[in-house]
């Protein structure tokens, strides 16, 4: 049986380039994703078609029954989890501070980082060597508005990722005993689905502050997070790749 990989928010974007990556690496991948059932499969037809071995599974990351469900059918369809990439996320409400609704930021913190929590739990679970696993690697997928803050757009979305940030560093440390590597990559502007939240116009106007003038593409991060679950980064734990063109 392959080693199986689970990618949250795998039916599109950044998640499901990661997942199509992933199978041609020779992972076996478990596609998480909220409601796109269409986009979800497509991904998972497209691996299959090449040989590889996928199983969608929907749910949402902020449903704590939903993920462990996830965690098990994996399991069971697709073998041992040995790669967890916490890529599902959303932007929440665009906009100042001053118009903030608190409703609104408790269902983001909830999918961005409890929803992250409770995926890395169930990986530990799984992975750690204390207990029979065989250990594993962590990739969260972060932002560069972690450090830049998103003023005026989407701070509580930074905020969001910052704390996706100190979970990083707080697990590398905690589980490098257990055999369980923790990295996270922080893309910049990266051509996907998530900027339909903004007003129309929000890439080009962003774009003069790009040092190579461009926006990225969902296949070069997904490119660093195959390395980060590869043996090439064996030795690489609690570490932040920023994917943002030089921003
Ligand atoms: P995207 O194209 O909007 O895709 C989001 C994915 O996450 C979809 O598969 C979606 O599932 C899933 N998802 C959203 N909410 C979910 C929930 N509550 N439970 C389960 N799945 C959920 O986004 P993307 O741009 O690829 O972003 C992926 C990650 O990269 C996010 O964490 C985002 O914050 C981060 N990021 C993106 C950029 C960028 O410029 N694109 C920059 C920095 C960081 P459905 O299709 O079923 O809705």
């Amino acid at each position: 049986m392959a080693e199986a990989m689970i990618v949250t928010g795998a039916s599109r974007g950044i998640g499901a380039a990661t997942a199509l990556l992933a199978a041609r690496r020779g992972w076996a991948v478990g596609v998480g994703y909220r409601s796109a059932h269409d986009e979800a499969a497509a991904v998972v037809r497209t691996i299959r078609a090449a040989g590889g071995a996928a199983v969608a599974v929907p749910g949402d990351v902020a449903d704590e029954a939903d993920v462990v469900r996830l965690f098990e059918t994996v399991a069971t369809e697709l073998g041992p989890i040995r790669a967890l990439v916490n890529n599902a996320g959303s932007v929440g409400q665009y906009g100042p501070t001053a118009q903030l609704r608190a409703d609104e930021l408790r269902r983001l913190l909830d999918v961005n980082v409890v929803g992250a929590f409770v995926c890395a739990r169930e990986a530990i679970r799984r992975m750690r060597t204390d207990t029979g696993g065989t250990g594993g690697t962590i990739v969260n997928v972060s932002s560069r508005a972690s450090v830049l803050g998103g003023p005026n757009e989407w701070v509580g979305y930074a905020a969001s990722k910052g704390a996706v940030d100190s979970m990083t560093v707080g697990l590398a440390k905690e589980l490098a005993p257990l055999g369980i590597r923790v990295n996270a990559v922080r893309p910049g502007l990266i051509l996907t689905d998530i900027h339909d939240a903004a007003p129309p116009g929000r890439l080009e106007r962003l774009l003069p502050n790009v040092p190579m003038a461009r926006v990225g593409t969902a296949e070069e991060v997904a490119e660093a997070i195959l390395w980060l679950t590869s043996n090439a980064s064996s030795y690489v734990s609690g570490s932040f790749t920023d994917i943002g063109g030089g921003r």
